[in-house]
């Protein structure tokens, strides 16, 4: 739905590889959604590089935010369950943050990738926004929507990184307490500014940060899913799971959920309540009202012009 990129990170190709930001007319979008619904899919995620800085044109010929994008897509009937990524913080305006609160089919669930949690760091990595503009975006969007859970993605051992910087990261993760992150260490990308910068970090350093702050991801995830013990969620199933009679779907926070169900329910959300955490997955039990409704599958829509 969205291709390309105009922030120009000081680490990442798509600026140069992807080109400017490009978004798919409303129409285009629209069209593929209804298609998607009639037949069958109840879930969509929009995607971009850059989707929160999505402006398409609309049936109206004015450029239509994300935030009115997702109201429509949620009025096409059939879909009952809308996402959106990869976002930047800078493009969390107001009516993407209000739409959390208002719009009862977009998950509560939200990647935002932060990278560090030091402003020099991050205004190294060009990122334009520092750590306390995040933490106040993170503010608002659980003020809209208490029951949000985030994620996030890090570097660690960018250009210039110092054990300060990266105890900024360690800090701003269990501040924040995400329910789960990718993390990686930094790799200079040829012809990005950063592979130019002085100060290229150590790999021995690079892989001991990186160990450090995936610890306290993990951390973080144990103790959202722990929080889940005893929840009652919305489960999308998708396939069978290893043992008979078993089947894995999806919890509205993406976690792998198994539950023994019945096959029939492959493609429906049913009610589970979850009654056991595991490394990896969620286990539960079909709630006694457990009814099914229609067919969802998930699906990804593109949001970039030709994509
Ligand atoms: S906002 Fe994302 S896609 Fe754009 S330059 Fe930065 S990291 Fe790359």
């Amino acid at each position: 739905m969205q291709e390309g990129c105009d922030k120009f990170c000081t680490f990442c190709v798509v600026p140069y590889t992807r080109g400017a930001e490009l978004s798919r007319p409303v129409k285009s979008v629209l069209g593929e959604i209804e298609s998607l619904a009639e037949a069958g899919v109840r879930e969509v995620t929009l995607i971009g590089q850059n989707v929160n800085a999505y402006h398409g044109k609309g049936p109206d010929a004015c450029a239509w935010s994300l935030a009115r994008l997702l109201e429509r897509v949620g009025r096409v009937p059939g879909i009952e369950r809308l996402r959106y990524t990869t976002s930047h913080p800078r493009d969390m305006d107001d009516d993407l943050i209000a739409a959390h609160r208002d719009l009862p089919k977009l998950m509560p669930q939200l990647h935002l990738p932060v990278q560090s949690g030091s402003d020099r760091i991050l205004a190294a990595m060009n990122r334009r926004h520092t750590r306390a503009d995040y933490l106040r975006v993170i503010e608002r969007l659980r003020h809209a929507c208490p029951a949000l859970a985030l994620t996030s993605d890090f570097i660690v051992g960018f250009p210039g990184e110092t054990e300060e910087d990266f105890a900024a990261t360690l800090s701003l993760v269990s501040e924040i307490g995400f329910s789960g992150a990718f993390s990686f260490k930094y790799s200079p990308r040829p012809g990005t500014p950063g592979a130019e910068m002085p100060e290229q970090i150590d790999e021995v350093v690079k892989s001991e940060r990186l160990r450090r702050l995936q610890r306290a991801i993990d951390a973080g995830q144990a103790a959202f899913n722990s929080s889940c013990l005893g929840r009652t969620f919305d489960v999308l199933f998708e396939r069978p799971g290893r043992h008979a009679g078993q089947l894995v779907g999806r919890s509205p926070y993406l976690q792998p959920v198994q539950a023994t169900a019945p096959q029939s329910l492959i493609g429906d959300i049913a009610a589970v309540t979850i009654t056991e955490i595991g490394s990896n997955s969620l286990f539960g039990a079909l709630t006694d009202d457990a009814s099914p409704a229609a067919a969802p599958r998930p699906v990804e829509v593109a949001l970039a012009t030709g994509a």
